[in-house]
């Protein structure tokens, strides 16, 4: 502030003194008011400055809250979506696995009714062919011997003239019986060949082995006893003709030839018999 003489009682201040000091307080209370008017418009603009921000802010906040929400809702929805499908792909997944298992048995079940003998239920033709062909190569392979049985009901025609075709199918049930009985290994198989004919065939059993097979099976349906009027042994009996061998080439028909060749002889010996050479 300004230093100003001012010397009262004793009346000496010039009066220049005081024009100067009338003139330098006015321009101080100019200068004041400027002032004050310029701290009043700079705390106006200040306070509409923070009103607006204060608005941009409320807006920001609304804005921001609808965001989330909707971010929220969205979330929600696509979790609810998640669920439904997790839903219809453990459907789809249960009902696949259903539909193939329903596949896989029924194909299977063919597998096997394909290959099966429906009378007697014992392997048929095509199983014996198919495993002959499988049991020959490994035979083979391994140098191994391998045996077939080929038996035939005698006197069969005349059982099914005398007792009728459905005991005849009784008859024949009969003897699958005691063929699947003395097929006892893993790898043994008994089949129908077709008629009243069937195969035993033997894996890793030579001559020695498939004869006691063979007179054990003829003996068995002998002492069954099924009665059989036009027989001259007076019951059902079987004649079994064995093949045996190390198979050393690729012609597994052979096993069979040569099976069926000592059963024509077995039939000329008198039947009811096993024949395993000659
Ligand atoms: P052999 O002692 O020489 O073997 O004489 P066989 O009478 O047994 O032989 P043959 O081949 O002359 O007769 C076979 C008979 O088997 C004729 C046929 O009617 C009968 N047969 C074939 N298949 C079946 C069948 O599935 N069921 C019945 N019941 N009979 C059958
Ligand atoms: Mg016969
Ligand atoms: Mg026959």
């Amino acid at each position: 502030m300004r230093h100003t003489h001012l010397h009262q009682g004793d009346g000496d201040v010039s009066s220049d003194e005081l024009r100067r000091t009338v003139a330098e307080l006015r321009q101080e209370r100019d200068d004041l008011e400027i002032a004050l008017s310029t701290a009043i418009e700079h705390g106006d603009a200040i306070e509409e400055q923070l009103g607006l921000a204060n608005r941009q802010l409320q807006t920001e906040l609304r804005e921001r809250r609808s965001t989330e929400k909707k971010l929220r809702e969205l979330v929600e929805a696509i979790s609810r979506k998640s669920q439904d499908l997790e839903l219809l792909v453990k459907t789809i997944t249960e009902h696949s696995d259903t539909v193939e298992d329903h596949w896989l048995s029924r194909y299977e079940e063919s597998a096997v009714t394909a290959r099966t003998d429906a009378l007697t239920d014992l392997a048929n033709r095509r199983m014996l062919d198919e495993t002959l062909a499988r049991e020959w190569a490994r035979a083979r392979r391994h140098s191994e011997p391998l045996a077939m049985l080929v038996c035939d009901i005698d006197y069969f025609k005349f059982y099914n003239d005398h007792y009728g075709h459905q005991a005849g199918d009784g008859c024949l049930k009969r003897v699958a019986q005691v063929l699947q009985q003395h097929a006892s290994r893993d790898s043994d198989l008994a089949a129908r060949y077709g008629g009243e004919e069937f195969v035993v065939l033997l894996p890793a059993t030579g001559t020695d082995g498939a004869t006691l097979v063979g007179q054990s099976i003829q003996k068995t349906v002998q002492r069954f006893g099924l009665a059989h009027e036009d027989s001259p042994y007076g019951v059902v009996t079987l004649s079994v003709g064995i093949a045996a061998l190390v198979p050393d080439h690729d012609n597994e028909s052979l096993l069979f030839a040569e099976a069926d060749r000592r059963l024509y002889l077995a039939k000329q010996q008198g039947r009811n018999r096993v024949v395993h050479d000659g």
